[in-house]
């Protein structure tokens, strides 16, 4: 059978490993298992998202309110912008994929850090797009200028700001300058799935969206509610940008794409500042028991924004080895072995997960 030519170089995307495979592959009790793979909130979802999905579970038999005013309403006043600049999407991944579509054209061609997150590469090459990588792993703007300017009619510019799987980010005024430099016509999208991390550690990182929007109309501001916001299985996230954009984004979107119990765990999630306010507070605090211990023992990493921290080992060691030991004590972390370094992520998890991790890395290092 033949299927789009497009579809022949590209392979599945590969998320953390679930908890259920570990329980059936090495027989080890939920309750042992530390899963640290895919930069969940450790302390699982806010109680007011939760009694949201419970108190309008028996509502469920309707379709959802397509317009999404609510959440759309609750996310204008949380980044003080008009509700027309919001779209929503089962995760923020749709967002990209609306994007990506919204500017196929037979030659299209998209640019992204050498080493970033995974969808970019996979949407843009489900419509035949060229992906150009800049040299290094992380965001160098001087490196994506270069390629801008030897090109010049690149499509789409992702930023993945702070960047996973690496942790890294950019303050706020060097992206800004670099955004001086770039057409009209090109659409830059600002991830910001770990905005709230980066803005916490560090102001100079933080990149409003109201700010972004409106000194850089070609820009696409992506936000999500699967980590600091803990509903990463409710798949919620959302894109902010000017009119012209969303206009066209919106012509990809399917009808009905976010489930009511997502649009109100969302909703109430937003409102939950107490709960996001700790969960960066242990996240900072927390990172540097891994910083420590990676100091200690000479293992190199890099500094993250996020809440995860990436560390790459020299060769005597195999990160694709360490990872499958960990599994089988029932820690699950990520191997980068796919992204091509000898390295692994962890998920800064509570003090209790991480003491575990620690503890299991210790030995088995
Ligand atoms: C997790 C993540 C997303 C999107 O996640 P969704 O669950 O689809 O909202 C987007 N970008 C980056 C960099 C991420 O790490």
């Amino acid at each position: 059978m033949n299927f789009n030519p497009n579809l022949e170089n590209l392979t599945v995307y590969e998320g953390g490993k679930p908890i259920e495979l570990v329980v059936r592959e090495f027989g080890i009790e939920p309750k042992d298992i530390v899963k640290l793979a895919s930069n969940e909130n450790p302390f699982g979802a806010s109680l007011k998202a939760v009694e949201a999905i419970k108190a309008y579970a028996d509502k469920v038999f309707m379709y959802p309110d397509d317009s999404m005013s609510e959440l759309k309403e609750a996310l204008a006043k949380h980044f003080e912008l008009e509700k027309q600049h919001f779209i929503i999407g089962a995760g923020s991944d749709q967002v990209i994929f609306f994007a990506i579509n919204a500017k196929a054209h037979p030659n299209m061609k998209i640019l992204t850090a050498k080493t970033t997150f995974a969808m970019y590469d996979i949407y843009a090459k489900q419509v035949g797009a060229t992906v150009l990588k800049t040299a290094s792993d992380e965001h160098k703007l001087e490196e994506f200028l270069e390629l801008y300017q030897q090109h010049r009619d690149i499509d789409i510019i992702f930023l993945c700001l702070p960047n996973n799987p690496l942790g890294e980010c950019l303050p706020k005024e060097e992206v800004f300058a670099f955004l001086e430099e770039i057409s009209e016509e090109t659409l830059v999208v600002i991830d910001g799935a770990y905005q709230d991390f980066a803005a916490y550690k560090d102001a100079q990182m933080k990149i409003e969206p109201k700010t972004l929007i409106e000194r850089f109309p070609n820009t696409l501001y992506l936000g999500t509610f699967s980590k600091s916001y803990g509903l990463g299985g409710m798949r919620v996230g959302y894109g902010i940008a000017q009119q012209e954009i969303l206009e066209a984004l919106y012509k990809m979107r399917p009808p009905f794409n976010v489930t009511s119990l997502s649009l109100k765990a969302a909703t109430a999630a937003l409102e939950d500042d107490a709960f996001i306010q700790m969960t960066l507070q242990n996240n900072f605090k927390e990172m540097e028991r891994y910083e420590n211990f990676a100091q200690e023992n000479k293992i190199s990493f890099i500094k993250s924004y996020t809440n995860f921290i990436t560390l790459i080992f020299d060769k005597s060691k195999s990160s694709k080895k360490i990872a499958q030991i960990l599994l089988k004590k029932g820690i699950i972390v990520r191997d980068l072995t796919s992204y091509g370094l000898n390295g692994i992520r962890i998920t800064i998890g509570t003090p209790r997960q991480n003491s575990r991790c620690l503890e299991e890395l210790q030995k088995n290092i």
